[in-house]
């Protein structure tokens, strides 16, 4: 019974306590953060085991340390006069690139040299597949008055999901680029990134919000440029369903609660190709044949040199310039292998399980090592799956959350179980020492007690008395009544004896009929009167027998007392046994 109420109880806490998690915003916020955690070091070792492959169509152009100093070296200044950049992209249009993104910001006209932005828009102009980046911020109105973008460059997006707000992802002000570009191409895309709180990017916005309308990140623009080019898919508006999956086609990409795409890496910095772009620039200004390939190629611009700020930390590398971020992005967006989170729901239910099956063996197993080892493999194997289902299909499940579930039930179904394992014992205890009939203690009890006795007495200098009960007649009685009824009275008995005496005093089944109470500190006067009184209250009660007959039951009793009539606990029973006899020959219902 109290184990049923312990067990309930337990689970009922359990509950309690799955039920505070999913609802507790700080536990989820401190859960993600150790779970982000996780999500690192899985995609840390899946790049390791090279499984996933970098698509061998992008390259970067580097603007390297290299680059920067021969830049610097030759123009005197940076950022690299525009028109080199048009050259760059004649240069490259030559040879059929798929197209040519810059994750650069051509924000401020160069005044040393008039008319080369124009050049640069001019560029953007002839080739439909040369992209650019802007970038929207939260800059205050009065430093910059923000500004109106072109319609063109927005994009619908409809939400159906509950989960998703882009709170997160709207912006107040936009860093625009020249006004030249912008009425040049509508291949612009921003470049705002989604940083988790450890400054760590693991997923990227798909759109952004501005003045109430999405416009597309730049990854994702010109990963939608390529898709159009090469499967004809244009879609007028793009709609997240109710799962937060952007529906694409034939992909559905994942969107978080902010509205990003969770990115899957391929390996550490220098998966891709890269070129260092002064080496390009040297080919164009000496017209040099084409040491490079950039047929069908996606060509990212991008700087990778520490001393021009576009370094970020992703969960694969510390130091990872933000173009390869870029090209990891697109690489996912064409590859189709965005990651998923799997269901909240799902990583609870498997928690569930997990904690159940756990609860379940440290109950019933008794080997601790046994239980121990069941437990580390079964979640070693969790462990591995929620590693596989990322590698293989691109999934992310929870595993602190599970984990954590198993520990807490780890734990507490050991202090469960010892609580039990204690109780039993007492149980076991009360079996040992008492009789199943008159719940008095038993003779193997009585025994140890009169040991007990007799040596606290002698070591205080105490007395103690022993009364011994014999119920009279008793034979008879049974034959007379039958044995339950016989054993009805000796219940009843062995109740009023529990009665008529103190708390301290031990009252016991000696055996048959008879029984006896051991009372300590007291001295043969008072248990001689102690039990003359019983002698009367026994004779003066009418027993139960059954339900339809009472009857009367005499007792004779013996009493003895350390010190006078013993040293030892058999010579104090023999006392009273004599005490007994003696009380049955002259008549019973009477003490001696
Ligand atoms: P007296 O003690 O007065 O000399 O007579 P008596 O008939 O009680 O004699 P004795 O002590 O020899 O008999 C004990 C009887 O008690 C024998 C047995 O039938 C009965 N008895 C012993 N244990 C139990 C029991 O657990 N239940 C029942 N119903 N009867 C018992
Ligand atoms: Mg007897
Ligand atoms: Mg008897």
């Amino acid at each position: 019974m109290l184990k049923k109420i312990l067990y309930t109880l337990w689970i009922a806490v359990f509950l309690l306590f799955i039920i505070y998690t999913a609802k507790s915003t700080n536990f989820n916020t401190f859960l993600d953060a150790v779970e982000n955690k996780t999500f690192d070091l899985r995609q840390s070792v899946i790049v390791k085991s090279e499984y996933k492959k970098a698509n061998k169509d992008i390259v970067i152009i580097a603007i390297d340390d290299a680059s920067y100093e021969y830049i610097l070296d030759k123009y005197g200044e940076w950022p690299l006069p525009r028109d080199m950049y048009a050259k760059l992209i004649d240069y490259i249009e030559a040879q059929h690139p798929k197209s040519i993104a810059f994750d650069l910001m051509f924000v401020k006209s160069i005044k040393s040299k008039p008319g080369a932005d124009q050049k640069l828009a001019d560029a953007f102009k002839k080739y439909d597949n040369v992209y650019t980046a802007m970038n929207l911020d939260n800059q205050s109105a009065e430093l910059r008055i923000p500004a109106e973008l072109p319609a063109s460059l927005s994009v619908n997006v409809k939400n159906y999901s509950q989960d998703i707000d882009f709170d997160s992802l709207s912006f107040l002000n936009c860093r625009t680029i020249l006004p030249e570009i912008i009425n040049s191409t509508d291949n612009i895309g921003m470049i705002n990134v989604s940083r988790a709180e450890d400054g760590i990017i693991r997923k990227m916005p798909i759109f952004v919000k501005y003045q109430g309308k999405y416009y597309p990140q730049l990854a994702f623009k010109l990963g939608m440029g390529l898709i159009h080019e090469d499967e004809g898919y244009n879609p007028p508006e793009f709609i997240i369903d109710k799962n937060s999956n952007l529906l694409l086609h034939n992909r559905k990409i994942f969107i978080d609660e902010d509205g990003s795409a969770i990115l899957n890496w391929y390996g550490p910095t220098g998966t891709y190709q890269q070129i260092p772009m002064y080496r390009l620039i040297r080919a164009v200004e000496n017209k040099e044949s084409a040491p490079y390939n950039f047929k069908n190629k996606i060509v990212y611009f991008g700087t990778t040199a520490a001393s021009l700020f576009d370094i970020k930390t992703t969960p694969v590398a510390k130091v990872y310039p933000g173009v390869e971020v870029q090209a990891t992005y697109v690489n996912n967006l064409l590859d189709n292998n965005f990651i998923a989170k799997v269901d909240k729901w799902i990583t609870v239910l498997a928690g569930i399980i997990l904690a159940a099956i756990t609860g379940y063996l440290v109950i019933n197993i008794a080997s601790a090592a046994i239980v121990t080892l069941s437990f580390v493999s079964m979640y070693s194997v969790y462990i591995m799956f929620a590693y596989f289902i990322m590698k293989y299909h691109n999934l992310w499940i929870g595993i602190v959350y599970p984990v954590m579930l198993g520990i807490i039930i780890f734990i507490s179904a050991f202090v469960v179980k010892y609580i039990i394992k204690s109780r039993d014992f007492e149980q076991q205890y009360l079996l040992a020492t008492t009789d199943g009939l008159t719940e008095l203690y038993n003779h193997r009890y009585f025994q140890e007690q009169m040991k007990m006795q007799v040596e606290q007495s002698k070591r205080y200098e105490t007395p103690f008395s022993l009364i011994i009960i014999d119920i009279d007649f008793f034979k008879k009685f049974n034959d007379t009544f039958g044995h339950q009824a016989g054993d009805a009275v000796l219940r009843q008995v062995a109740q009023l004896l529990k009665q008529s005496v103190r708390a301290t005093d031990i009252v016991c089944r000696y055996g048959g009929e008879e029984m006896s109470i051991i009372l300590p500190n007291t001295s043969k006067e008072i248990s001689v009167s102690t039990a003359e009184k019983i002698c009367k209250r026994v004779a003066a009660k009418r027993f139960r027998l059954n339900n339809y007959q009472e009857s009367n039951v005499t007792i004779s009793l013996g009493v003895s007392s350390f010190p006078q009539d013993g040293q030892t606990p058999s010579e104090i029973i023999d006392a009273a046994d004599k005490r007994l006899y003696q009380s049955k020959n002259n008549g019973r219902n009477q003490v001696n």
